[in-house]
């Protein structure tokens, strides 16, 4: 049964004070996803989370606080980090009420909260209070704590594969509602002894369409007075928005680059990513080239692999070809199913077969693997499901 139709939109659970309804709701949806843990009301307000520093600065020195108390509230929000005013213990009461009342602490409310069965894999659903939703997902890694974060509700890249690809474009997610998502799993493994070690901006959205909110939430993340996160251990995804790679590149932004590449032929790969039509394979690996001059920093190339689709021999070689002189490396992923795309991820064999001649041509290849199945872990999966 799809979702849509016990949902009725994600507010349903609280709609005309039915609490009897709200039960059954729960009821389905938890037969209907094992792990569902929230189905709350969010609330519009502005979130203490869009301001940068500055603005936050000019915001208090409004209401007459004193000029260090900004970065007292900055401090609280991105270094412990608090997830209410009540917590924020040495500011005034008066001041905890005033920043509670007219800012709200965020834009996110949780709508739902999976674990997969071998409890390697987290993935929330958040509610916006304009009724989107978005995803974000915790992987566990033997060391790593990796969280793949969204920067868009929908997406307007179309990519066939996609489960948000296949929902279109809603809209771009502002600063505030990319570095939530963020600040959420820090606290949730705060809680817990652990530590966030990296994060992926490959979740629901194509960061660089959504450029400035995105950047600006990583500056916010890589704040050394604020959340100090390395921008080492971040890397931003991109389907290939060549003026924006090299905008990127112009930059010389410290966080790492992805180009999801998954094909190696003009024609099969804009079958696949419609964007390829606008910026096709040659414009791409040149920004690329242009990228790596420029910064020097190596480059990923993301590879759904899909059976009989693109892992083929000639396909792997096709890659090789593309990325002759580059340091780059290849992360082959076999492809996470969705609901409106036939293709099948390859079996491992293929996927062996495919990473071994990428090897023997000189560019390292990982083959992942794919987290959260049963929890529909890949990119937009459950908004779509739930949409
Ligand atoms: S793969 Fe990325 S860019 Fe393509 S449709 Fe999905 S979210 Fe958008």
């Amino acid at each position: 049964m799809a979702l849509a139709a016990v949902l009725g939109g994600r507010n349903c659970a609280n709609r005309a004070g039915d609490g009897a309804r709200s039960s059954v709701l729960l009821g389905v949806l938890r037969r209907e996803i094992p792990g569902i843990s929230l189905i709350p009301q969010p609330t519009e307000k502005r979130s203490i989370y869009d301001p940068n520093l500055p603005a936050l600065q000019a915001l208090l020195a409004e209401w007459g606080e004193p000029p260090y108390r900004a970065r007292q509230v900055w401090g609280w929000l991105y270094r412990r980090p608090a997830a209410s005013p009540e917590e924020m213990t040495d500011l005034p009461a008066a001041l905890r009420r005033r920043l509670s009342r007219e800012l709200g602490f965020g834009r996110l409310e949780k709508v739902l909260e999976l674990h997969s069965s071998d409890g390697e894999t987290e993935k929330v659903l958040f509610g916006l209070p304009d009724n989107r939703q978005v995803e974000a997902v915790l992987m566990r890694y033997q060391r790593r704590r990796t969280i793949c974060i969204s920067t868009q509700a929908g997406c307007a890249m179309g990519c066939v594969f996609c489960a948000t690809g296949q929902m279109g474009f809603q809209r771009h997610l502002r600063v505030g509602e990319i570095v939530e998502q963020v600040l959420y799993f820090a606290r949730q493994l705060s809680h817990r002894g652990e530590r966030l070690t990296n994060i992926v901006v490959m979740g629901m959205g194509e960061p660089f369409h959504n450029y400035d909110a995105t950047m600006e939430a990583m500056d916010r993340l890589t704040d050394p007075d604020g959340f100090n996160f390395g921008a080492r251990r971040i890397t931003v995804s991109t389907v290939g928005l060549v003026p924006m790679i090299e905008r990127f590149a112009r930059e010389q932004r410290q966080v790492n680059l992805a180009v999801s590449l998954h094909a190696a032929t003009d024609e099969l790969r804009s079958e696949m990513l419609p964007i390829n039509r606008k910026y096709p394979l040659a414009a791409l690996m040149e920004a690329c080239r242009s990228y790596q001059r420029e910064t020097h920093r190596r480059l990923t190339f993301e590879w759904a692999l899909i059976e009989d689709v693109n892992d083929t021999a000639e396909q792997a070689r096709g890659l090789l070809r593309l990325t002759r002189g580059l340091d780059s490396h290849v992360n082959v992923i076999p492809l996470n199913p969705t609901r409106k795309y036939a293709g099948a991820a390859s079996t491992r064999e293929r996927a062996r077969a495919f990473k071994e001649i990428l090897e023997a041509g000189g560019i390292p290849c990982t083959i992942r693997v794919r987290r959260g199945i049963d929890i529909n872990a890949g990119c937009g999966q459950l908004a779509n499901l739930t949409a």
